[in-house]
């Protein structure tokens, strides 16, 4: 499944000693991110990458921060930037899993976790700060976390982090970033104010646009269904039964409809659970790891929480509600069939009758004509 190119990882200008690594832990070749992004991210320059979740992406942006690390007194000397705190932990896991010989230390600063952990790791000297723009900048006006000795500032899935309203709290970082960095952009879109942030930020970007070959994760089939709105949920539980789901992600707009859709389920299902933005962090971290270790087959989630989801045995996405920005349809089916996962993913799509533009918009934006899926009556 893995969507791998024929080139080698030596060939992309990495040390023996990281080779070596990425062998032991069984990654044979680039992906096709990692191969078009590495090189240039290598050189020291700017790269703007458009791909997305589920692609190989965290190595694209970490493995440059890896090799270009160096002992000094002087900390931190990366900072990645990512929307949310699920996200935040999933590139920190993915660093511990790539990095070779002397692991770096890294933080995660993220709201809803103490500020003092946080900031004592701070202060006994990290290498990598990784975290959601609010707390990092938290940290940094109590004058615990300086940006002056930084080398690489990376902001992962910018368009997420543009759309949930980090865009005041990226340009603070940014502006107080030393001007001798370099900066690494990824995003599974590239609307204009990523290109604004760009032209402001960086220099002379590399761009590496995979997006003409295929915006979404091609392990996935991906349907739409014509429903009304009050007859989801029956057409929900037939759909269920006969899928068979081996894990499964079902999205709403809200995290209202997330928790109304949670109780229709929790008294007919015991392995179901809800994720969105207004449970506590504690909570979210508990569902996060029964789904992880497929206790939970079945997580109603929202866009914010649900996007960097990854978890290799998840079969299905449903999107209960089609989603409201048609970026975000490439986010949620991303979840499902990933680089790590042996089978091919499902999406299907409910769509009520009155939604056929958002459809429409969505094929436009994964260049592909999506197929209607019946049920039998
Ligand atoms: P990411 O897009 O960074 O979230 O990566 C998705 C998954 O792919 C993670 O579980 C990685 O461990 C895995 N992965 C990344 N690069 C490779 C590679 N070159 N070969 C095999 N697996 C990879």
């Amino acid at each position: 499944m893995f969507d791998s190119t024929k080139c080698s990882f030596a060939d992309l200008g990495l040390s023996d000693e990281c080779v070596a690594r990425l062998e032991e832990i069984g990654y044979e070749h680039p992906s096709p991110i990692q191969e078009k992004f590495l090189p240039p991210a290598l050189k020291g320059l700017d790269c703007l990458g458009q791909s997305q979740t589920g692609t190989g992406k965290t190595a694209s942006f970490m493995l440059p921060i890896l090799e270009k690390q160096e002992k000094s007194e002087q900390f931190p000397q990366a900072l990645v930037l990512c929307p949310t705190r699920e996200l935040s932990e999933q590139v920190a896991q993915e660093t511990i899993h790539i990095a070779s010989g002397d692991r770096p230390e890294i933080v995660v600063v993220v709201g809803g976790r103490p500020l003092r952990t946080q900031a004592q790791k701070i202060e006994r000297g990290v290498d990598i700060v990784i975290g959601t723009p609010g707390r990092v900048i938290d940290l940094y006006k109590r004058n615990i976390l300086s940006f002056d000795h930084l080398k690489t500032v990376v902001l992962d899935e910018a368009d997420r982090m543009l759309d949930i309203g980090f865009r005041p709290d990226m340009e603070y970082i940014l502006k107080r970033c030393p001007k001798q960095r370099q900066t690494l952009l990824l995003s599974a879109t590239i609307p204009d104010d990523i290109e604004r942030i760009a032209q402001l930020f960086m220099k002379d970007p590399v761009r590496i646009d995979l997006s003409g070959q295929n915006v979404t994760a091609s392990s996935v089939d991906q349907y739409y269904c014509t429903v009304d709105e009050h007859k989801k949920f029956p057409f929900l539980i037939k759909l269920l039964s006969v899928e068979k789901p081996r894990q499964v992600i079902v999205f709403c707009r809200t995290k209202r409809k997330a928790d109304q859709l949670y109780n229709k389920f929790r008294t007919r299902l015991d392995n179901v659970a809800a994720l969105h933005g207004d449970l506590p962090q504690a909570k979210r971290d508990r569902v996060m790891k029964k789904f992880r270790d497929g206790k939970v087959r079945l997580l109603i989630a929202t866009d914010i929480v649900g996007r960097g989801i990854d978890v290799g045995g998840i079969s299905h996405i449903i999107n209960y509600d089609i989603p409201e920005h048609s970026d975000d349809y490439v986010h949620r089916i991303g979840r499902a069939g990933r680089l790590s996962s042996e089978f091919l993913g499902k999406a299907f799509t409910f769509v009520t009758k009155e939604q056929g533009d958002e459809l429409t918009r969505i094929e436009m934006l994964v260049n592909r004509m999506i197929p209607q899926y019946r049920l039998d009556d």
